[in-house]
């Protein structure tokens, strides 16, 4: 059985591509350096799969930020704010990328949104009336040829023009449709281009098409592809999707030309049904995404084989591979050193998956699997249990009642008692948490995991830092204060490293955005709290400070989001055990005096199902309780915040408000602010603290920029309910821009206030 690939992860095995390009943010190497280490990167990551036996294999994966924004180029959909820069092509690309402020001019980057259900972000193009769409980039025409020269046969990747078009803002009054055949005509062009190269396979990746739909949407996108399959090229299109399911769009898709479809069967859960109820055409390949693409344990081969056999049943012309892009997952357990064997036997990365395709590729054409080692060694794998359940847990989670999701003071009233012991300024200052991570911050981690220094000397320079974190802060003049999370790595791995149940990886970084990754921690057993996690740094801070230092944590939710889950057990469960952990957390910092206490649910929305239909039995019915869990014992006077990434959590207001948390603060200077009206127009409860500007990229806000979002902010937020604050935390960013952006931020909160 043929087998493929959907995506490859980019950074390279030790994440070369992500120093390589800070380097080259820095000055410090030229563009050519990128540009000669990413044909090793690429080539690298061919020979691998091909080495892997895998027939179908992806070309242009490989993105120096984002597939997005490389097809924005590839649409030449690039907005005359960064053309007009008149820096050279990878400057203008990065420009896009990060923002630009320098000698040429001051731009915001695009917006950057999280790329369906993942925490991998993509670049949002902006469409403008004037923009003559055209086939700018000779990306995947150059990526595939290089290829080539080294005998390996790719399918170059796209994503798709419906995709590009839905995911599109428009900033004229031209829409979608008005663009359509402008797009269709650039795809249809760059078909002919690799017709004239000999590809024989060109891969549009198609996600939105697993989204809830609407005729009209159904109806461009039949006209987008009518137009580019009406071609005379002998490349063979593959219509990929992945992240659910075709139901609103199955048939439409069937009568559509493509010459193969990529169907995921992992996450779609109708994909079956929809296979079997209305066929597959005989004429064309379907790409089955027979394992996950997106958690790294092993797949249960006769669960595979058991499906592969009802698809059978459908058509034959079948190739194997993920059910999504391996972008999602880390390169390789080979890289784990310190995992020990018994855990790690569970657990396969992307190119662990590339053998694993491999075997069931053999495994799969035969009649009997039990033949084959292979198989039998997997199946001894989930015949015996693991060892990590934590019968107390579970009786706990079994004794929860009502009682145990409420808070016993209603928020209107804890609002006024608050008030009166914190006695804020109108307009309160605040960060989200984290401060720069600088190069002593992370050389006390990096010496205290090797072992250079004791845990006495660790903690030590951790407390120096945040003494002077809290200098800083009380200089700028901000008024609810943090400890600065220097003791983090990241904010969900350091809860994992301290919760039972855990465990981790030294090297298992998956991309989130740019030149970003993250080390997601594996939710290995029952989660179980021992010690106290935050209380000492905690009450350190508050103790250097008479101005309130808020508690930090991370909430249950997005523990369990930015961890690789169980598949044995359901989310529902690995929430709750979660949220009684953090729950006892809050407790003890309340106990200890910590007045404010902020559990971040950084990523509650990214998990919310892609269908509607979903959201509440899927998702929201646990999610909330699971947070509301956490606070639910302590005082009126303990004022908990919470804090959210990517605001668009219009369509979730009300769940958001019904966390019942006393202030929420969240990403908004990305998004154009659009959040305010909703919150107006839900009569929001809880204080809110929109983000004043983006932290995503170096770029200073003026003074009166933030003023601006203010005044817009204060048109539709009562004046007592709203907070000022950066996007999210700071970790990310050098301490001078950090330091000169907070000192504008509190100016320009003096300015607005003086004038209410
Ligand atoms: N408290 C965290 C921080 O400031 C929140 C990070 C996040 O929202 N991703 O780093
Ligand atoms: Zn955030």
């Amino acid at each position: 059985m043929k087998s493929g690939v959907i995506g490859f992860p980019r950074m390279g095995r030790n994440r070369e591509l992500k120093f390589l390009l800070e380097k080259y943010f820095k000055g410090e190497v030229v563009g050519d350096e990128i540009s000669k280490a990413s044909k090793k990167l690429r080539s690298d990551h061919w020979n691998l799969q091909s080495n892997q036996g895998i027939d179908y294999i992806s070309s242009n994966d490989f993105s120096y930020y984002d597939g997005m924004l490389d097809t924005i180029v590839l649409l030449n959909a690039i907005p005359s704010q960064y053309r007009e820069l008149g820096l050279d092509e990878l400057g203008t690309y990065f420009a896009m990328a990060r923002g630009y402020q320098e000698k040429q001019g001051d731009v915001r980057a695009l917006a950057m949104k999280k790329w369906f259900n993942t925490n991998y972000h993509y670049m949002v193009p902006e469409l403008d009336d004037d923009m003559a769409i055209s086939l700018l980039s000779k990306k995947p025409i150059e990526e595939y040829q290089e290829a080539k020269k080294l005998g390996i046969e790719t399918k170059p990747v796209v994503i798709g023009g419906f995709t590009f078009l839905k995911l599109a803002r428009y900033l004229g009054k031209k829409k979608a449709e008005d663009f359509v055949d402008e797009v269709a005509d650039v795809y249809l062009s760059l078909l002919n281009e690799m017709n004239q190269i000999g590809v024989k396979w060109a891969q549009f990746d198609e996600p939105i098409l697993v989204t809830d739909l609407s005729e009209k949407d159904i109806a461009l996108f039949k006209r987008l592809y009518e137009r580019i399959l009406n071609n005379k090229s002998n490349v063979k299109v593959l219509l990929q999707t992945y992240f659910g399911d075709l139901r609103d769009c199955y048939d439409e898709v069937m009568e559509l030309p493509f010459n193969g479809v990529g169907i995921d069967f992992i996450e779609g859960k109708k994909s079956l049904e929809l296979l079997k109820k209305s066929g597959f055409p005989s004429d064309r390949l379907l790409f089955s995404g027979i394992i996950s693409g997106k958690n790294i344990w092993k797949s249960n081969y006769s669960n595979v084989n058991r499906l592969i056999l009802e698809i059978r049943k459908v058509t034959s012309n079948i190739v194997i591979q993920p059910s999504c892009s391996l972008l999602h997952v880390p390169f390789t357990l080979d890289s784990e050193f310190d995992m020990k064997d018994e855990v790690k036997q569970y657990f396969s990365f992307a190119t662990e998956k590339l053998k694993e395709l491999q075997e069931l590729s053999i495994i799969l054409e035969s009649n009997d699997c039990r033949a084959f080692a292979e198989y039998t060694n997997n199946q001894k794998l989930f015949q015996v249990k693991r060892l990590y359940e934590d019968e107390e847990v579970r009786q706990q989670i079994e004794n929860l009642t009502e009682e145990d999701f409420k808070r016993n003071t209603k928020r209107i009233e804890r609002e006024g008692i608050q008030k009166e012991i914190f006695s804020l300024p109108i307009l309160p200052t605040t960060t989200i948490g984290s401060f720069p991570q600088t190069a002593e911050v992370k050389a006390n981690r990096s010496k205290y995991r090797k072992g250079e220094i004791d845990k006495n000397t660790y903690d030590n320079n951790i407390k120096s830092f945040i003494k002077d974190c809290i200098k800083l802060q009380e200089d700028i003049g901000l008024d609810v204060l943090v400890h600065g999370e220097y003791e983090r790595n990241d904010m969900v791995e350091f809860f994992g490293e301290n919760l039972k149940g855990y465990v981790f990886t030294e090297n298992g970084w998956v991309q989130s955005y740019g030149t970003r990754c993250v080390k997601p921690p594996i939710i290995f057993g029952d989660i179980r709290r021992e010690k106290p996690i935050t209380v000492e740094y905690s009450t350190y801070a508050q103790s250097l400070t008479n101005k309130p230092v808020k508690g930090m944590l991370t909430g249950p939710v997005t523990i369990l989001n930015w961890s690789f889950p169980r598949e044995d057990i359901t989310l529902r469960a690995m929430a709750l055990q979660i949220g009684i952990a953090i729950q006892e957390e809050v407790n003890e910092l309340e106990a200890a005096g910590i007045q404010i206490i902020q559990i971040d649910e950084a990523a509650l929305k990214e998990k919310l199902p892609i269908r509607k239909q979903e959201w509440y039995s899927e998702y929201l019915d646990f999610a909330i309780p699971a947070f509301r869990l956490c606070h639910s014992k302590v005082q009126p006077e303990t004022q908990i915040h919470t804090h959210m990434c990517y605001s668009e959590f219009e369509e979730i207001i009300k769940e958001i408000d019904n966390l019942d948390a006393d202030v929420i603060s969240f990403e908004a200077s990305r998004s154009k602010l659009s959040i305010i009206q909703a919150l107006k127009d839900n009569n929001f409860e809880t204080e809110v603290g929109p983000g004043v500007y983006d932290i995503h990229s170096p770029r200073v806000p003026s003074v009166e920029e933030i003023v601006d979002a203010l005044k817009v902010m204060l048109t539709k937020i009562d004046k007592n309910k709203l907070w000022v604050n950066p996007d999210c935390g700071l970790k990310t960013r050098g301490l001078p821009e950090t330091v000169e952006s907070l000192k504008n931020l509190v100016k320009a909160t003096k300015i607005v206030r003086n004038n209410l």
